[in-house]
């Protein structure tokens, strides 16, 4: 956590729910945040109002902080924000799979080349690149050399004076030849759009019938990245983007608005000059990214870890505080459901050892028929069971208002006393013997 989000996280800490009011300053230093990662201001400004909307209208899981709970809607968020889920490179039925890139220039389009052949080769993939850059020599002797001498993968050049439509054309014809699985395009970028480079790009991948078309951007484009994308995607269509050198400065913002703003998920992602630095782009890793939290996968991992924690012990200083009248069983038999399953919870309290799916279900059951009785009960008789178990009458009552038979109310109200003496039983063992007095 940037200590920025650190401050704001910690005055939540004392509160018991999300309120309106409480997450005004956290929600303020997130949408900080997030203008210095460069995300673009309309982006943030949707993001902050549906994060706030979906905090306060969420029910806090109990023995969560609510900072836990703020940190994961906000992460989860971005995380949706991005695409979810990793997007994977589509390759074709048919070989070969083509791999058009284009770009800026500067922006890595070479670099990722190379760095795609050798990714591909680890998966297991012949590959060949072509060069595509007709405009500068040196970017295909750029090629060549990533190419054939560091990752080991067959370059095509035609040279300097021929077409890049017809360079495109040759070299596929030429994998067809080799029977490469993926073929790889370079091609040349401009240092701003202009038409020559986008009809170049036209005319290329009306040869080539690519399976993707990615556009390469450098991740310190910033907000631009957003616009640039949208535009590459109107003018010549693209499958998705690459996200480079985010091992610079970048707070990595520009990932947050491509997909928001142009439909087109991110890819992979280049993070260094290196030509194994080429990975899968994360959504959840980047989130963390840019809320400057490290790894908030982990975090919010460990969060959950220490909320479970958190909900036995809470749990269990429920029991052990009990008098266990029927009030604190119908407190903690509604808390148990909001927490979700019965299985996990049950799980977590120690002493109770494993419980088989059939033995929850029933008892699930049996929780609702319970509370069918309780809920009739008056507030005396749900403090004081004694009363029921005195009274033939006050049990009459209870089964023809719950609509039960008198049977199954002493059944309840044997439970209840029994509960307490298991409840005094799992305490002596937890407290290692030293009992504490119970108002039994
Ligand atoms: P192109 O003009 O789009 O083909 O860009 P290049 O592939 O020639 O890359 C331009 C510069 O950026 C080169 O110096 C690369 O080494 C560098 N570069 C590319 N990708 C990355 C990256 O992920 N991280 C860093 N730090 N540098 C990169
Ligand atoms: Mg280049």
């Amino acid at each position: 956590l940037t200590s920025g989000l650190e401050s704001a996280w910690n005055k939540l800490k004392g509160e018991e729910v999300l309120t309106k009011e409480n997450i005004v300053e956290p929600m303020r230093d997130i949408r900080r945040a997030l203008l210095e990662a460069d995300v673009s201001l309309p982006v943030v400004r949707r993001f902050i109002q549906d994060v706030s909307d979906q905090a306060v209208g969420t029910a806090l899981i109990r023995g969560v902080r609510p900072d836990q709970q703020l940190v994961k809607i906000v992460s989860d968020e971005l995380v949706k924000l991005m695409g979810g889920e990793v997007s994977e490179l589509v390759f074709s039925k048919t070989k070969p799979t083509v791999i058009l890139l284009a770009g800026l220039q500067g922006v890595g389009k070479t670099t990722v080349s190379a760095k795609l052949a050798l990714y591909l080769k680890k998966l297991g993939k012949s590959c060949m690149l072509i060069a595509g850059d007709v405009y500068r020599p040196a970017a295909i002797e750029q090629l060549v050399i990533l190419g054939e001498r560091v990752v080991g993968v067959p370059v095509y050049v035609a040279g300097t004076d021929v077409k890049p439509a017809e360079i495109a054309r040759q070299g596929l014809a030429e994998a067809k030849k080799k029977n490469v699985e993926v073929v790889i395009m370079d091609t040349a970028g401009r240092l701003q759009i202009d038409k020559a480079m986008m009809d170049e790009l036209k005319d290329v991948k009306k040869v080539l019938n690519p399976t993707e078309v990615l556009l390469v951007v450098d991740a310190m484009t910033g907000q631009e990245a957003a616009a640039l994308v949208t535009s590459f995607n109107v003018e010549i269509g693209i499958t998705g983007a690459i996200l480079t050198k985010l091992d610079g400065d970048s707070r990595g913002g520009a990932a947050l608005s491509v997909k928001e703003v142009s439909g087109k998920p991110i890819k992979l992602v280049g993070r260094g000059e290196r030509m194994e630095d080429l990975e899968p782009f994360y959504p959840d890793r980047m989130a963390g990214r840019i809320l400057g939290m490290g790894d908030v996968l982990s975090f919010v991992e460990k969060a959950k870890e220490v909320m479970q924690q958190e909900e036995a012990e809470d749990l269990q200083k429920k029991i052990m505080s009990a008098k266990f009248d029927f009030n604190d069983f119908l407190k903690q038999t509604r808390a148990v459901a909001q927490m979700g399953s019965m299985s996990r919870v049950i799980g977590m309290i120690p002493g109770m050892g494993k419980v088989s799916p059939a033995q929850i279900r029933e008892a699930e059951k049996n929780v609702q028929l319970m509370e069918s009785m309780i809920e009739v009960m008056t507030p005396e008789e749900r403090e004081k069971p004694e009363l029921l178990a005195e009274s033939p009458e006050r049990r009459k009552r209870i089964a023809r208002e719950s609509g039960k038979t008198e049977q199954q109310v002493s059944q309840l109200i044997a439970q209840i006393f029994q509960m307490r003496a298991r409840m005094k039983k799992l305490m002596g063992i937890m407290e290692g013997g030293s009992l504490p007095t119970m108002s039994n």
